[in-house]
């Protein structure tokens, strides 16, 4: 059954009011929504009417942007945000441009606050149609951006900044290196100059090329050639087959230069012969060149032709005098051994004449004059026998564990024994109860320094003796006189063989006796020296080695 026609216009009514207020609720809440939205949003939104640029409508954002509260803002015109009358034409005129291009405006944009602060914003503006699509309003949505641009001039400015430390310092570093090519051009001119004036032959030798790259003057007359030449050369074609060293110098040669250039600064003796043919013996010293893309050896080479032969001169007067100092030994010893027979006879008669003439006085005194000198005799050839016993090459001391405090004390009684005219003084305690040493040699060591206090201090005096042990465990004895002393210049000389410094009259000797005193010292690791005062007497200090130190 078909519904009445009232009825169903009703229905339709009722419908179409029920899809209306839906309509109407649906538009609310999007209203709602987009309002809320305008306000929560941090970008300045304003309304702008076309035209009049009268703001009709703006958001939370923009009081906290520019200062002017809602009521403030609304009804008034955009150019209460721009600098100036000027800029807010300008912005006016961009805008149509921009619908016109992109049918939107985006710039950036300087602003004033409320308070006349400027700052820098980001601007979109999007116009609003109505349905005949005629303008009626603008969006313009506006972004505070003086942060971002603060930031952006900082870093430009940084950049600049840098740019310009940059360039200076690449000015700098370029007039370092230009100062720096300066010097090392002098440093080179200097350096040519030295080598060229060198009093040594100079070569500069490329290892990998094999030849010679540059030379001085002195090389060339060294090997006899012009530098053209020598700059097709190395230095092999130069040495003689017969060299100092004896090893054949193709093969030394390369071991040197390969030692060379491993940073071994190399002195050889190398014989050369000129291009000219003369022939010629030189200390080479050979040392590598800084270079970075070769290998560079500089050799300088010294003739030493004239020292080879004055050292050869040397060592054959050197042998020479060894071997006649030897033979002079060998006879001296051989004399003094052969005198030794008679020398007892004469003194063995001599002491019965004495026995025999003991009532003729004049008899007695000649015989007293031969034994006196016969004593003489014999002692003289004691010394030099023992002088000979020592200095023969190979022989050793005696070495035994002795009570050396008592044998410098019965030294010394034996000495005071045989003088009237001296007090001899003893001091051994500091000495160790026992010492490494050869007996019978450190007798004769200190005989021939209390002989010497003795016979050296002609009006008599004191003579102290002293011994001690050296912090080092080493034995020291040390002879103190009051005698005639010695001049400084001589005391060295004093314990030369044979060396007689004050020729007495009736003070006898040989100049062997402190020869004796040094080679003893010398034989037992030791030394022996002297300091004096002319005048006033003379020191004779003697050091023995502990003999577990050497
Ligand atoms: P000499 O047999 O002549 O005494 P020495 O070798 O013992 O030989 O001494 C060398 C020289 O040193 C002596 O000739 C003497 O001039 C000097 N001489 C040695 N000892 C003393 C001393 N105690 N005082 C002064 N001169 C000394």
């Amino acid at each position: 059954m078909s519904k009445e026609p009232a009825t169903v216009a009703t229905e339709t009514a009722m419908d179409a009011l029920q899809k209306l207020e839906k309509a109407e609720k649906a538009s609310r809440e999007a209203a709602m929504l987009l309002q809320q939205t305008f306000a929560s949003l941090n970008e300045a939104v304003f309304i702008v009417q076309s035209g009049t640029r009268v703001i009709v409508d703006a958001n939370s954002a923009v009081e906290t942007m520019f200062g002017y509260a809602h009521h403030e803002i609304v009804g008034k015109l955009t150019s209460c945000l721009h600098l100036n009358e000027q800029m807010f034409t300008r912005f006016g005129s961009e805008m149509i441009k921009g619908y016109q291009e992109k049918g939107y405006y985006e710039t950036i944009y300087q602003m004033i606050r409320k308070d006349g602060t400027v700052f820098e914003s980001e601007h979109c503006v999007t116009p609003i149609r109505d349905i005949s699509g005629t303008i009626t309003s603008h969006v313009c949505v506006v972004r505070d951006i003086s942060e971002r641009v603060h930031a952006e001039r900082a870093l430009v400015e940084k950049s600049r900044l840098l740019r310009e430390l940059n360039d200076s310092l690449e000015a700098r570093i370029e007039q370092a290196v230009e100062e720096l090519r300066k010097k090392d051009d002098v440093l080179a001119s200097q350096n040519r100059l030295l080598v060229d004036l060198a009093p040594e032959a100079i070569i500069v030798f490329d290892v990998e090329l094999d030849r010679i790259v540059d030379a001085n003057a002195k090389a060339e007359q060294l090997f006899g050639c012009s530098r053209e030449i020598l700059l097709m050369s190395t230095p092999r074609q130069f040495y003689m087959q017969k060299q100092p060293d004896g090893r054949p110098p193709e093969t030394s040669f390369f071991e040197n230069s390969d030692r060379a250039i491993a940073g071994e600064v190399l002195v050889i003796e190398r014989a050369i012969r000129s291009a000219a043919g003369t022939e010629v013996v030189c200390e080479v010293r050979l040392v590598r060149l800084p270079s970075p893309q070769s290998l560079l050896i500089r050799a300088s080479f010294f003739d030493i032709t004239e020292r080879m032969q004055t050292q050869k001169k040397l060592t054959r007067a050197l042998a020479s005098e060894h071997r006649l100092n030897e033979e002079q030994r060998q006879f001296m010893g051989l004399v003094s051994h052969e005198l030794r027979t008679p020398l007892s006879i004469i003194d063995g008669s001599a002491q019965l004449l004495a026995l025999a003439a003991c009532k003729d006085k004049e008899c007695l005194a000649h015989a007293n004059r031969i034994l006196s000198s016969t004593q003489r005799l014999s002692t003289l050839i004691d010394t030099c026998l023992t002088e000979e016993r020592l200095c023969t090459s190979g022989w050793t001391p005696n070495i035994v564990s002795e009570d050396i405090r008592c044998l410098t004390r019965n030294v010394v009684a034996q000495a005071q024994a045989g003088t009237e005219r001296h007090l001899i003084k003893c001091d051994p305690e500091e000495l160790p109860d026992r010492y490494d040493c050869d007996p019978m040699l450190l007798q004769v060591l200190l005989n021939n320094l209390l002989d010497n206090a003795v016979k050296y201090s002609p009006k008599g005096g004191e003579i102290n003796v002293r011994g001690w042990r050296a912090d080092n465990g080493d034995v020291c004895f040390e002879v103190t006189d009051q005698g005639i002393g010695i001049a400084a210049d001589q005391l060295e000389k004093a314990f030369d063989r044979f060396y007689r410094i004050w020729q007495i009259p009736g003070i006898a000797g040989a100049g062997l006796g402190l020869h004796i005193v040094k080679r003893i010292a010398e034989l037992h690791g030791g030394t022996a020296s002297c300091s004096s005062v002319q005048g006033c007497g003379s020191t004779f200090t003697v050091r023995l080695c502990n003999p577990r130190n050497s």
